[in-house]
């Protein structure tokens, strides 16, 4: 078989400009063929109606390497009422509690600092600012997860962020000391427009930190599931730190993180603001991108064939179980496992169930699989022979939770890296072990 690894990625049949630099030159990095919205699981009513599946095909641009989905679907299809509340998950709320406890003590912010969190969710995070007295304004544009966030002492605006609100709030004298912005960038249909926001909102001396999935641990990783519609783009450092400087704003550190299977976070401050020495981690990391390669076209070739593969593979797996009459049932309900399983094509066939933490998916369904959701007692009750664990970033915790399931013989499949079946915790940590979704 001839070798396809140096072949350069086709040319996207598309018309839609790269959402940074407006190129039209665009070309496929992995075509997941057609899959509903990952988030909207369905009631028992919906079952019986038409369901909206939009193409996913993400595309990598050759002039500045933003890796994207071309915007697919109204936004505010997307984001009106949204599943995820960040508080279900109890390391993510641990992650967002350090990161409180150091940017209070790093930047000096006090009572009469602002700290804006853009995508504040449940405000999982901002209440940790709020119990050390630092005056918070989260934004939210999901109503029913801005509520919960209100009842917890967040003030929180049900607004989306971008020029227009930082002109507001900046108008109104609230510019922020501290801007944070975790697993947000990638969501932003209008990138540019977010970002001008942050360089208005942040007061002279302010700092943003931005957080997003590394790129180059998606693709090394194959974490292919973890593309969505509700992820426009997908960030290298070299490409987030173009996006930053077109804006007037300079990374001056970076971290990486085990989060979302890999993620940096980025620190930002304002071009002209001469305060602070540019951190060695910057250049290393941005060096070890260019030697893997990722400023050029032929890096994002082989992606899509080795995601093919991990299809193949997995399907084998499931129906072989099947065809030794063996049970398969699914852990979690993440949005990650809908974009696998309308790829892969594993409905309830080869999934009987999954069980989720999170009462407002249990009793739902899967969109586009059909498959049911259900409390986790639910394993105890049926027994089953195979458990698929869905947010496999956080496979140690779950096979912690999990350990009563060995009592019947019960084993674990992972599909990401590679789909593996295993019945111990594995003994090396693994570096995709953090937190959510
Ligand atoms: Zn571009």
């Amino acid at each position: 078989m001839p070798s396809r690894a140096r072949k350069a990625p086709e040319r996207t049949a598309g018309t839609t400009p790269c959402r940074f630099c407006g190129s039209n030159n665009t070309h496929i990095m992995v075509d997941l063929g057609m899959s509903p919205l990952c988030e909207s699981y369905l009631t028992l009513n919906q079952l019986d109606q038409m369901e909206p599946f939009y193409p996913l095909c993400a595309v990598v641009c050759p002039e500045c390497m933003l890796a994207q989905i071309p915007a697919y679907v109204p936004v505010d299809e997307i984001f009106t009422e949204y599943a995820y509340f960040s508080s279900y998950s109890s390391s993510w709320v641990e992650h967002a509690r350090r990161y409180c406890e150091r940017m209070h003590e790093e930047f000096r912010l006090g009572p009469d600092s602002l700290v804006l969190e853009l995508a504040s969710n449940d405000g999982y995070l901002l209440q940790h600012f709020v119990a050390r007295g630092v005056p918070v304004l989260g934004i939210e544009p999901a109503a029913n997860v801005a509520r919960v966030a209100e009842t917890r002492g967040v003030p929180t605006l049900t607004e989306f962020f971008g020029t227009d609100l930082a002109i507001r709030l900046a108008a109104e004298g609230r510019r922020a000391d501290l801007v944070t912005a975790n697993n947000v960038l990638a969501q932003v249909p209008d990138l540019n427009d977010f970002v001008a926001g942050i360089k208005l909102i942040l007061k002279p001396d302010g700092v943003a930190t931005v957080e997003y999935p590394h790129l180059q641990r998606l693709i090394e990783g194959n974490q292919f599931d973890t593309i969505y519609h509700e992820h426009f783009s997908y960030f290298s450092l070299l490409t987030s730190v173009r996006i930053f400087q077109a804006h007037g704003l300079t990374g001056f550190d970076v971290e990486e993180l085990p989060t979302h299977g890999g993620s940096l976070r980025l620190y930002v401050e304002h071009a002209e603001y001469p305060g602070r020495a540019i951190s060695g981690r910057v250049a290393d990391l941005l060096a070890r991108e260019r030697a893997a390669g990722m400023d050029d076209l032929l890096y994002y070739s082989s992606f899509g064939h080795r995601v093919e593969e991990i299809k193949h593979s997995l399907l084998e797996l499931l129906i072989g179980a099947r065809r030794e009459g063996r049970s398969v049932v699914g852990y979690g309900a993440p949005g990650k496992g809908n974009t696998l399983l309308n790829f892969c094509g594993i409905r309830t066939d080869l999934l009987a169930y999954t069980v989720d933490r999170n009462p407002y998916k249990q009793g739902r369904f899967l969109p586009g699989t059909h498959i049911p959701i259900y409390h986790p007692d639910r394993i105890t009750e049926t027994r089953p022979d195979y458990i698929l664990i869905l947010p496999w970033n956080l496979r140690s915790e779950i096979v912690d939770q999990l350990a009563y399931v060995r009592e019947w013989g019960a084993r674990f499949i992972v599909p990401i890296p590679h789909p593996e079946v295993f019945v111990e915790k594995p003994t090396e940590p693994i570096a995709s072990g953090g937190v959510t979704q």
